[in-house]
């Protein structure tokens, strides 16, 4: 019986994964410039957090973790996205105790249970970052500004910038009961979920992935006209930092997340060529996840980007590494004699920090040589019965094809060493 991966999950290949390494090493780059340090959770919590963070009736809490019971019928669930996770172990470890700002990156794999198709797997890639302390506006400014900082050192330069504000606690009651009061007269046209949302929590729908509730929702009210004047003036000021960071951004009125918890700012960052899953980040301010969460009540903002689609971006103005493993120096034994000694050579030349690799598979010169050519090594060492006899070894250099000068056999590491 031969296995396969099971449905919407993969391997990334090494070819793909110079991608991901790339990725990897920028973000840590970028975001240790902006003050961030690493964190790394737990893939799998109490199913409570989740329940709790993300909150009951989203689409994620009710139709895509993956919530099982442990041996001790716990209930538990692979994490199907970072926050949660890092304000739990915000809370749990008392740094809100360290009174400045405390900020966190974070790399791993996530997992929902989706449709799977180009740039969304059940189990898929985020990295993302959480700064908790400040409500300032200058943050959320500062925050934009880095994620576009991160794209644009990928080589990633002509994406969209779309902002919103979603409001406090404060203000967004009386866009609930607009929405609502619109929503009720088109209630036939709500998907099933929706109809049910449209009771429990209007909110909801805003996030619904169905086609007409989509277009419904952006018909109806405009939640800027909604704003307190604390949020209104918040807004402006995220926008005036934004100017003076020159940061070109597009204000998208319809832009929401249907989560309680998100507060005020809202962004996501496009890339057009992707179809229609185009937003390679998002993310936002979250004033009460913590409060929500058991804390004390602390300002927080973040965002997420999903690996997988910046791998996709990517591809579409690259080709997928040529990168060759390298190899500098190709040693074959051509008689079982040589083994040990090819195997020796390689481990001496390893150890000086050259890369080098030994073959005792083929006993074949020609076909030894074949090998050396296709992984693209500078210089061939063959070792046989006659070399071994003669203590000498001559060298071929691949690039010219030539065979160079003989060179004695214990010496031939130092050989190696020079000839680089
Ligand atoms: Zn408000
Ligand atoms: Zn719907």
């Amino acid at each position: 019986m031969r296995f396969k991966a099971v449905r919407g999950v993969k391997d990334v290949l090494p070819e793909e994964l110079t991608f991901w390494q790339e990725i990897e090493r920028v973000a840590r780059g970028v975001f240790e410039l902006y003050g961030y340090e690493e964190i790394r959770t737990p893939v799998f919590e109490s199913s409570l957090l989740f329940e709790r963070g993300i909150g009951e009736g989203t689409e994620i809490v009710d139709k895509q973790m993956y919530t099982f019971l442990d041996k001790k019928g716990r209930n538990l669930t692979l994490r199907p996205e970072a926050t949660a996770s890092v304000v739990r172990a915000y809370l749990e470890h008392n740094l809100d105790k360290k009174g400045n700002l405390v900020q966190f990156y974070y790399i791993g794999p996530m997992f929902r249970y989706e449709r799977p198709q180009a740039g969304r797997q059940r189990q898929f890639w985020q990295l993302g970052t959480e700064l908790f302390g400040s409500s300032h506006p200058a943050r959320d400014a500062e925050l934009i500004g880095m994620t576009l900082e991160f794209f644009k050192e990928l080589g990633l330069e002509n994406l969209i910038t779309e902002i919103n504000s979603v409001g406090c606690l404060g203000c967004r009651g009386s866009f609930v009961s607009a929405l609502h009061e619109y929503l009720q007269k088109e209630k036939g046209l709500l998907c099933s979920d929706c109809q049910i949302r449209l009771e429990k929590n209007p909110l909801r729908i805003l996030d619904c992935k169905s086609e007409p509730c989509k277009s419904l929702v952006l018909e109806g009210p405009d939640i800027e006209r909604y704003l307190c004047s604390g949020c209104h003036s918040h807004l402006k000021k995220v926008e005036g930092y934004l100017d003076l960071l020159d940061v070109s951004y597009k204000m998208n009125s319809h832009l929401v997340r249907g989560l309680d918890y998100y507060t005020r700012t809202v962004f996501e960052i496009i890339d057009r060529r992707l179809g229609s899953q185009d937003a390679l980040a998002a993310g936002g301010r979250y004033d009460e996840l913590v409060k929500e969460l058991g804390g004390p009540s602390t300002p927080a903002i973040g965002f997420a980007a999903g690996m997988e689609r910046i791998v996709l971006a990517l591809k579409k103005d690259r080709k997928m590494g040529d990168k060759k493993e390298k190899t500098d120096f190709f040693i074959a034994s051509i008689d079982e004699a040589a083994d040990g000694v090819v195997l020796k050579i390689a481990h001496s030349l390893r150890t000086a920090g050259l890369h080098s690799k030994f073959n005792c598979e083929s006993r074949s010169a020609k076909s030894q040589a074949q090998l050396a050519n296709k992984l693209g090594a500078r210089f061939l060492i063959i070792i046989g019965e006659d070399e071994l006899r003669n203590e000498e070894v001559r060298p071929k250099d691949m690039s010219v094809r030539k065979l160079l000068d003989p060179v004695d056999l214990s010496g031939i590491v130092s050989w190696c060493k020079e000839v680089l």
